[in-house]
């Protein structure tokens, strides 16, 4: 096994571990939008987990509404990001992302 390819099993061990900390528990919100736009909201949408609209509603500095709750769409996202490649995992601070067919999904966890 050459040094390049211990390290990508590292990687992907890794990339697995951090998306384990992803769950129906555990994520405050989603967004589902087009790739490459503004994720404001004006091209996809936020959604957020019912068991954690306060933190949702810290999270942004102001409430969440009932209807930005959806609890099936944070379980929609969450195994949209889970299927496929670890490779296209994209990871950030309280984050992960994946793009899928020209569409961006993206979990969140508490600030
Ligand atoms: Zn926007």
């Amino acid at each position: 096994m050459t040094t390049t390819t211990a390290f990508d099993a590292l990687s992907t061990l890794c990339a697995l571990a951090a998306l384990t900390a992803f769950t129906k528990e555990t994520t405050v919100s989603v967004y589902s939008g087009k790739d490459g736009k503004c994720c404001c909201g004006c091209a996809g949408t936020h959604r957020y987990n019912s068991r954690l609209v306060a933190t949702g509603s810290a999270n942004r500095g102001y409430e969440v509404t009932a209807d930005e709750i959806n609890d099936a769409e944070v379980t929609r996202v969450l195994r949209a990001i889970a299927e496929g490649d670890v490779s296209g995992l994209e990871f950030g601070d309280n984050h992960v992302a994946r793009v899928v067919n020209g569409r961006l999904f993206v979990a969140y966890l508490a600030d």
